[in-house]
C-alpha cells in the first residue's frame, strides 16, 4: 500500500504541469509601495519596544507591517560607495538600477533612466506619490525626475510637471535656499515654484478635503506653497498641527485615486521625516515618526480588506540612518527613561534661540528647560561629568554665539546636542553614525504577489518584480 502511494505520488508530480515553475500570480490592481525613509530594523524594533513602555502594554505591539508572512531583507549599496544616500537609494527602488550617490533618475554615467511610475503608468495605473517631506526631495523625486544633482530642485518641479504623477502631497516644494550657494544655482522661492505648478493647470491646494474630491485634474497638495518649511515632527505636534499629516495626506491621496483610478493606481508613500530625526539621533523623535508610518501602512491594509485578492502592499526603506543600536550599557536598554522626552532636538534648538533673544542667560532656566523637554534630572540621572559638559557648552558655546552642530537637515546647538546624546545613551540606545550606514534594509509584503519579494536579494529587484507582477517590465 506505502508502495502504491509512493509511486502515485511521483507519476502526479512528473505530470505536474510546468514543473519549477510557479504559475503567473494574478496581477495587482492596486499597488501600495511604502518607503520609510533611513527606516531599519532596529527603528522599527525601538518603535515597538519603546510604545510597549510608554502605553505600559507589559509586552510588545508588532507594528502591523513586521506581521506582514512575506519578510526579507536586501542590500542597498550605490555604484560609488557602499553607504548609499536617499537619492541613489530611491533611483534605485523607482528604477531598478543602482547608481551613484547624489543621482536622482538617472545612472552614474548621467543617463535618464525609465521608472516603475513610467511602467505603471504605461499600463494605465493612476500615480501617486506622499511624502511628508517636499514633494521634489529625494525619495520622491528619484520616481519622475532625472538630474545628477540633488539641489537641482527647480528642474525637479519641471519634472514633475511634465510627469504623469496624477496626485502629489507633501510638506512643501523645496526651493534653492536648500541648496548651496552656487551661481549655477536657479534662484528661485518656493512660491514661485507654486506658481510654475499652477501654471501648468494643476490644482495645487493647501486643503485637504478639495485635494481629496478634486476630479478629473492633476493634483498637488502641500502644507506650505509659500516657503520651504517643512510640518513639525509628530513629537512636536502642538494644538493645530494634526491637520497636514502623513496620514491624511495618505487618506486623501487614496480617496483621490479611487474615485479617478478606473484600471487600478500604483501609490507611493514615503516616511520621509523619519530620516531627519535619525540624522539627529533623536530615538523619541524617531520613534513616533516609525508609528506614524505604519499607521498610513494601516490605511492601505483597511483598503485592502475592501479589495481583496486585488491589493499588493511592499513596505521597505532606502538605507539605514544613524546606525541606531538598541543596547549599549550592559545587557539592557531603558525606555522608560525616554518617557518625558516632550520635544525633539531640533525644536529644543529653536526654543533656546527664542530663550537668547529675550535675553535669557541663567543657567537655571536652560537646566528647567532640559528638565521639562527632555527629563533630565527629574528622571534621568545625569552624572557630574555630564552636566558639566553641558554647563560648558552653556557657557562657551551657547552664552558666545559659537558654532553650531551641523546635521544634514538641521543645524543643532552643542548643548542640544550633547543633551540628547546623553538621553539615548541612558537609556542604552547608541548612534554611530551622523547619516546613513550601509547596513541590510528590510522588505515586508503583503498581498496579490507577495512571496515574489522572498527572492529579492538587493532594492534594485524591489521595482523589478513590481513591474513584473503589474505586467509589465523594467
Ligand atoms: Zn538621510
Amino acid at each position: 500500500m506505502a508502495l502504491a502511494v509512493a509511486s502515485f505520488c511521483v507519476s502526479a508530480l512528473l505530470q505536474s504541469p510546468n514543473r519549477g515553475e510557479s504559475p503567473a500570480p494574478k496581477k495587482p490592481k492596486y499597488v501600495f509601495y511604502f518607503i520609510g525613509d533611513g527606516m531599519s530594523f532596529n527603528h522599527i524594533l525601538g518603535t515597538e519596544q519603546f510604545f510597549a513602555v510608554k502605553e505600559n502594554k507589559g509586552e510588545i505591539e508588532r507594528l502591523n507591517f513586521t506581521k506582514f508572512d512575506t519578510r526579507n531583507f536586501v542590500t542597498n549599496y550605490s555604484t560609488s560607495n557602499p553607504v548609499t544616500d536617499s537619492a541613489a537609494a530611491g533611483t534605485a527602488l523607482a528604477t531598478g538600477v543602482k547608481t551613484a550617490n547624489a543621482c536622482i533618475g538617472v545612472d552614474d554615467q548621467d543617463r535618464e533612466l525609465r521608472s516603475i511610475l513610467d511602467v505603471a503608468s504605461e499600463l494605465g495605473y493612476k500615480i501617486g506619490l506622499v511624502t511628508n517631506v517636499g514633494i521634489n526631495h529625494a525619495t520622491p523625486s528619484c520616481f519622475y525626475g532625472h538630474t545628477s544633482d540633488r539641489f537641482g530642485f527647480p528642474k525637479l518641479v519641471n519634472d514633475y510637471i511634465s510627469s504623469d504623477v496624477a496626485f502629489i502631497a507633501g510638506s512643501t516644494i523645496m526651493d534653492m535656499k536648500s541648496g548651496p550657494e552656487d551661481p549655477k544655482y536657479e534662484k528661485v522661492t518656493t512660491a514661485q515654484l507654486a506658481e510654475r505648478i499652477r501654471n501648468a493647470g494643476i490644482e495645487l491646494t493647501l486643503d485637504i478635503d478639495k485635494a481629496a474630491k478634486t476630479r478629473g485634474k492633476r493634483v498637488a497638495l502641500v502644507a506650505n506653497d509659500k516657503e520651504n518649511k517643512h510640518v513639525p515632527y509628530v513629537l512636536d505636534r502642538r494644538e493645530g498641527d494634526d491637520y497636514h499629516t502623513l496620514l491624511n495626506h495618505s487618506k486623501a491621496a487614496i480617496d483621490y485615486l479611487s474615485r479617478e483610478a478606473e484600471d487600478g493606481f500604483f501609490l507611493m508613500i514615503e516616511g520621509g521625516k523619519l530620516d531627519y530625526a535619525a540624522h539627529e539621533q533623536d530615538a523619541v523623535a524617531t520613534f513616533y515618526e516609525v508609528r506614524e508610518f505604519a499607521q498610513a501602512v494601516q490605511l492601505a491594509l483597511d483598503f485592502a480588506e475592501q479589495h481583496p485578492d486585488e491589493t499588493l502592499i511592499v513596505v521597505t526603506a532606502d538605507h539605514e540612518t544613524g546606525g541606531m543600536s538598541l543596547g549599549w550599557d550592559h545587557y539592557e536598554i531603558r525606555m522608560n527613561l525616554l518617557l518625558k522626552q516632550r520635544s525633539s532636538a531640533v525644536q529644543l534648538t529653536k526654543t533656546m534661540q527664542k530663550m537668547r533673544a529675550e535675553g535669557k542667560r541663567d543657567w537655571a532656566d536652560y537646566k528647567k528647560l532640559l528638565s521639562d523637554e527632555f527629563g533630565l534630572w527629574s528622571v534621568v540621572p545625569v552624572t557630574a561629568e555630564e552636566e558639566k559638559l553641558l554647563k560648558d557648552d552653556f557657557y562657551n558655546i551657547f552664552l558666545k554665539y559659537g558654532p553650531m552642530v551641523d546635521g544634514l537637515y538641521n543645524k543643532s546647538e552643542y548643548i542640544v546636542y550633547h543633551a540628547i546624546g546623553i538621553l539615548n545613551r541612558h537609556a542604552s540606545i547608541e548612534w554611530t553614525s551622523m547619516y546613513h550606514t550601509g547596513m541590510y534594509t528590510p522588505i515586508f509584503a503583503n498581498g496579490v504577489g507577495e512571496e515574489k519579494f522572498l527572492e529579492c536579494r538587493d532594492q534594485t529587484e524591489i521595482p523589478k518584480t513590481l513591474a513584473r507582477l503589474m505586467g509589465g517590465q523594467l
